[in-house]
């Protein structure tokens, strides 16, 4: 294998600039990952000449000495982010063949820093999932197995699963991850990467395909802290195409990240002990504490009372917007259509829906439907809007007490493929340490910390205060440097 693909996207860049090496030979090396790891149905789409464009221009603007911040850096998008003329499908039958006319907002940031695009990365059906098996084109295959026996595939999290299965197999130094309830966090953490969900807004959401717009985000998965701190830098800024955008300066994380967590306060939350939980997870929790406190931090309780209300009122209202924004795949507007032969607009309406969509979508725009229905509007969707304000209370009181929250990503390692696919309630458990976050709109990141005994690894994530993306990288980079994650999977593929 080259070497190449083994570099993290500040080492691409850094070595482009020193001449080391050209982006040109870069994006060759990473082209070649991706076409010997076809088999883990990580990608939808190849582009690789969008990526030697990008080198192109990258090696050109070296010797003319203009490099921008991600000139000869090649990445993976998420099939959710509209990529112009290149197919974009959020995972689902029902955009086969659509190619937008335009591009997100963050793509364009990114090729704009000069990043180019190796090709877009498989998901779950319209990100929704943990497992990315709900994806029309296929589930993606974690680079990881278990060390003790048994080749089972396992699934490398979802919804951004080929994120997570490209970054942990060097298939891209870093990618484009979306997060509506742990879909770049839960992920992450099952395949030994870093992935950050900015707070609700740093990122524009215009161009992303829609599925809880309340909830939904961008954030990057990559290798490390700092490389998501570049990534993110460049994804982030006010865009007047998105009404809910922030209109603040994006920080200079990557020049301010500092590793300093001395006399910070970080937060154990007491209901994030949740029974039923397997060993493992506490023990890599307890480990990430005890690292915080030899980093110099205070370790403080907390609590966050409505915990255990954040998952039911999370597939209230996920479902409710999705319901909401799927309503436009009519057969008429993109993508599939479907003619029943009888000339009725509703009966191909009707034909291209149940085609289109996948059973999860379907369940999950039941659910939407009847929780907006007229008749239990105020049983169900109100009272989850309640709910999420009182968690949103719960995070902006504990705040007096504590600058983060230090807490598990998921509720295990990474399971097998049809593990948990006959269960709906047992895959949506998969998100209850990320859902709290989502629902306050809150940045949190994840980190590796750790492998269970199967040699699988785990993550720890850190929460913290609104527009704080700051505070949250510079506690993961201590968590980071202190838990000298290294381990990664043996190239089988
Ligand atoms: N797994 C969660 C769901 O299925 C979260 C998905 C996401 O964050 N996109 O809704």
């Amino acid at each position: 294998m080259n070497a190449l693909t083994d570099l993290g996207v500040a080492a691409i860049r850094d070595g482009v600039s020193a001449g080391e090496f050209s982006a040109r030979e870069v994006a060759q090396a990473f082209i070649g990952a991706v076409e010997k790891a076809r088999g883990l149905n990580a990608f939808t789409v190849e582009t690789p000449d969008h990526a030697l464009a990008a080198a192109n221009a990258a090696d050109r603007a070296r010797a003319s000495g203009s490099l921008k911040p991600l000139s000869g850096v090649p990445l993976g998008i998420k099939d959710l982010f509209a990529t112009s003329g290149v197919r974009t499908t959020a995972g689902s039958r029902i955009l086969e063949g659509f190619e937008p006319p335009y591009e997100s907002t963050v793509s364009a940031r990114l090729f704009a820093a000069g990043a180019g695009m190796l090709g877009k990365l498989n998901m779950d059906e319209f990100a929704m999932g943990s497992s990315n098996e709900t994806s029309a084109w296929g589930p993606v295959i974690s680079p990881w197995r278990r060390s003790d026996g048994g080749n089972a595939p396992l699934t490398p999290g979802g919804s951004s699963g080929g994120s997570a299965s490209a970054v942990a197999a060097r298939l891209a130094p870093a990618v484009t991850g979306t997060d509506t309830g742990g879909s770049i966090r839960q992920p992450a953490a099952f395949v030994g990467i870093t992935g950050i969900k900015p707070t609700y807004g740093r990122c524009s959401r215009w161009g992303i395909v829609a599925f809880a717009s309340s909830l939904d985000q961008a954030g990057p998965m990559a290798r490390d802290v700092r490389d998501c701190a570049i990534m993110l830098e460049a994804m982030s800024g006010f865009d007047p195409k998105d009404s809910t955008s922030l209109d603040l300066p994006v920080p200079r994380w990557e020049s301010n990240l500092s590793s300093d967590v001395r006399g910070k306060r970080i937060g154990i939350p007491k209901e994030y002990r949740i029974k039923g939980v397997p060993e493992e997870i506490d023990t890599v929790w307890e480990r990430g504490i005890a690292l915080m406190r030899d980093a110099g931090a205070e370790i403080v309780e907390v609590s966050l009372p409505h915990t255990r209300y954040a998952l039911p009122a999370y597939y209230i209202i996920a479902p409710a917007e999705a319901s909401s924004n799927l309503a436009r795949y009519d057969g008429v507007r993109y993508g599939r259509r479907v003619h029943p032969g009888n000339g009725d607009l509703t009966a191909m309406y009707e034909a291209t829906r149940a085609a289109g969509f996948g059973a999860e979508v379907k369940r999950r725009i039941m659910i939407g439907t009847y929780v907006l229905s007229a008749g239990f509007y105020d049983a169900y969707f109100n009272q989850a809007q309640k709910v999420r304000a009182l968690i949103a209370r719960d995070f902006e009181r504990v705040w007096e007490k504590c600058d983060y929250l230090l807490t598990p990503t998921a509720p295990s390692a990474a399971f097998a493929l049809g593990d948990k696919s006959a269960d709906p309630i047992a895959m949506y458990l998969n998100d209850v340490f990320a859902v709290p976050a989502s629902l306050a709109g809150l940045p949190a990141i994840s980190v590796p910390a750790g492998l269970n005994e199967q040699g699988l690894p785990l993550g720890l994530q850190i929460v913290g205060k609104a527009l704080d993306e700051q505070g949250v990288l510079n506690a993961a980079l201590a968590l980071e440097e202190r838990a000298g994650f290294t381990a990664r999977p043996d190239a089988w593929w």
